[in-house]
């Protein structure tokens, strides 16, 4: 079941979680909660190979604009550009 025995990134141990995963098709998004292995060292999420085919799935039906099996949940948004320019300020 587990794929992974260890962080591919760091190495560190890790734990089975239910944590929220925020998929992106075309200008949709969609939330789901799933399990995910996660790196008690370095926070890593890592996935088993059916959840990626899954996530995918859920990708092609935000693109094609196919809402069944999902909720609506509120609206999102993407901030205007001057917010994110603010931020970065130039050193002189
Ligand atoms: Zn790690």
């Amino acid at each position: 079941m587990n794929p992974f025995e260890k962080c591919p990134v760091c190495g560190g141990e890790l734990r089975e979680k239910e944590v929220e995963k925020l998929l992106r098709g075309g200008d949709h998004t969609a939330s789901l909660r799933i399990i995910a292995e996660v790196c008690l060292h370095c926070g890593e999420h890592l996935y088993a190979e059916e959840t990626v085919r899954k996530f995918e799935r859920i990708r092609n039906k935000l693109r094609r604009q196919d809402f069944s099996d999902f909720k609506p949940l509120g609206q999102s948004f993407s901030v205007e550009r001057h917010w994110t320019d603010k931020a970065v300020q130039p050193t002189t």
